[in-house]
């Protein structure tokens, strides 16, 4: 398939790297690509970025049959353009599309796509330390058509996001609260894929948190109320003794490819590492011991994000001393040396736009 290129008539400006925020500037170019039942996905096309047409009918917005993901590309000292395991990240996708009866698409079409995309769009990379161009990959329902099925059109997107860095003030850990009362996902349901129904439904749960002061929302199990899943949208870790420990993957769980990295970096320094049920109590537990030593997130935002409260209930403990753990440190440092090509031993997890 060839992908027709219709470039803006006028490019603007990126504001100043300290001025970008998160998820708020985008580019002057998107990708789009359509599919129906008798062509499949067709039309290609990186077009100026633009709003879309589209049937206040469209079974998205009705049904909430959308997918998405996030990845980024990262600007190297030597201008380089490095994108970090996106592969994985389309690989996700399409296990998304499967559970959300969404037509599978080629990865490596879109791989290409998606480089000649952020080829154009090199200037709004950003290349002071820290920040990137966020990638944001969605697919969405389109038949206009009120009833529940599958839809028969879909249309796959790319917009792209110059974001500034996250940790602008340097990683000062982040207060953490459990929901008693909300759960995020259960086994047997849709956890485990990045669909936009998962986050509206996160939503209460996240304001009552806010109402408290906490950034983030800590989730348990929606069947035993007992052990623990992940963070809003960070997969997280704790450190008891000289192990490191996080919840398997249950199917209430979405599968981070940071996660992944962080438990093959692990194994790869000979660190003690488990992937197991772990409950709140045992959390709770192991610090009134003295034994819980650090507790971090792992996502694409913020790569590696400490954590130095949790609250649950009317109890609440901290972790360290208000300055991010050892071990989040070492995690955090190699992950974003691999994204920015400061070091040599990238695990295979970058891929060059050229
Ligand atoms: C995207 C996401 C993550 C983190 O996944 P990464 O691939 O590491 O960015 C974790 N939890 C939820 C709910 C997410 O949506």
């Amino acid at each position: 398939m060839e992908i027709k290129v219709t470039r803006a008539e006028t490019e603007r400006i990126r504001p100043e790297d300290s001025d970008l925020g998160f998820g708020q500037v985008f580019t002057d170019h998107m990708f789009v690509m359509d599919y129906s039942q008798d062509k499949g996905w067709h039309n290609p096309e990186i077009t100026p970025y633009t709003d879309f047409a589209i049937s206040p009918a469209a079974m998205v917005f009705h049904y909430g049959q959308a997918i998405f993901e996030g990845l980024k590309a990262y600007k190297t000292a030597e201008k380089k353009i490095q994108l970090f395991r996106a592969r994985d990240n389309f690989e996700r996708m399409n296990r998304s599309a499967k559970g959300m009866c969404i037509p599978q698409f080629d990865v490596d079409f879109i791989m290409d796509a998606l480089k000649k995309l952020i080829k154009i769009e090199e200037k709004w990379i950003p290349e002071t330390i820290g920040t990137s161009l966020y990638i944001r990959p969605t697919i969405i329902a389109t038949d206009p058509f009120l009833g529940v099925r599958a839809s028969f059109s879909y249309k796959f997107y790319i917009i792209l996001s110059s974001v500034g860095a996250y940790y602008a003030e340097g990683l000062n850990p982040v207060k953490i609260w459990v929901s008693k009362e909300h759960v995020r996902a259960v086994k047997g349901g849709v956890g485990e894929f990045k669909t936009a129904g998962n986050y509206a439904a996160s939503l209460i749960a996240s304001e009552e948190a806010k109402e408290d002061g906490y950034a983030q929302v800590l989730w348990l199990d929606a069947i035993e109320r007992k052990y623990i899943e992940e963070v809003g949208a960070m997969n997280i870790f704790f450190v008891v003794d000289d192990e490191i420990l996080t919840p398997n993957l249950t199917g209430s769980i979405l599968p981070g490819i940071t996660r992944y990295s962080v438990i093959s970096l692990a194994k790869k320094w000979g660190m003690k590492i488990s992937e197991r049920k772990i409950s709140i109590d045992e959390i709770f537990k192991a610090h009134d011991k003295g034994k819980l030593k650090e507790v971090f997130g792992s996502g694409t935002a913020a790569v590696i994000s400490p954590v130095g409260e949790i609250r649950y209930g009317d109890k609440a403990i901290s972790i360290g001393d208000g300055t991010p753990g050892e071990i989040a440190m070492k995690f955090y440092d190699t992950l974003t040396d691999i994204q920015y090509g400061r070091t040599r031993e990238s695990e295979n997890w970058i891929e060059v736009v050229e």
